[in-house]
């Protein structure tokens, strides 16, 4: 395990049984609370693309845009937002998911990625990996090309990268 590996690790707190039980979610808000932290985990990131031509990040709500944000900064890219269903004001695009329970949608604008083809997709997490698939089958339904999916955490245990149709993921702590 590298240094900064360690130091997320240390910087993430466990909540038992949230938002249900059974979940322990990773809470990322004491790491990004920590400056020089917050910095490394960023330039961690966007070293791993640093020969790939990316001109938008396209961040998942809510804790991507933290993360895609400073990415899109020090990358000098864009950022769109995919957002949860009815958040975004034009005209947008669509993809319904399914959840353990139920099915959930996630929204882009349609025009986003006009004249912006290559796109790295953020996220704080991959869990299953059904919010990071939609969320590639919307940039693609927008005529955007997939440089790659990056994530601070990865529950591998979930194996949600063999969601993920073969694009590449990066991800910086594997739990
Ligand atoms: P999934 O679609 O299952 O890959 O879930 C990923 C999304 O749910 C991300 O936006 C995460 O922020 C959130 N998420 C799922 N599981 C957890 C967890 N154990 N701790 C924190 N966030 C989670």
């Amino acid at each position: 395990m590298t240094p900064i590996q360690q130091d997320v690790i240390n910087a993430i707190r466990d909540i038992p049984d949230f938002p249900k039980k059974g979940i322990i979610f990773k809470d990322i808000t004491t790491l990004l609370a920590r400056g020089d932290l917050f910095r490394r985990v960023v330039d961690e990131i966007a070293d791993h693309y640093s020969s790939k031509k990316i001109d938008m990040i396209v961040g998942i709500e809510s804790r991507g845009f933290i993360f895609g944000a400073a990415l899109a900064y020090k990358l000098g890219a864009g950022i769109v937002p995919v957002r949860k269903k009815g958040k975004l004001p034009h005209k947008t695009i669509a993809v319904t998911y399914a959840l353990e329970y139920g099915t959930d949608t996630l929204e882009i604008h349609a025009d986003a990625l006009e004249g912006k083809k290559h796109v790295l997709i953020v996220d704080d997490l991959l869990a299953t990996g059904g919010t990071a698939k939609a969320t590639a089958e919307l940039v693609q339904k927008c005529g955007g090309h997939i440089e790659g999916c990056a994530f601070v955490v990865e529950l591998a245990f979930l194996k949600g990268r063999q969601n993920m149709n073969g694009h590449e993921i990066y991800s910086l702590i594997q739990y």
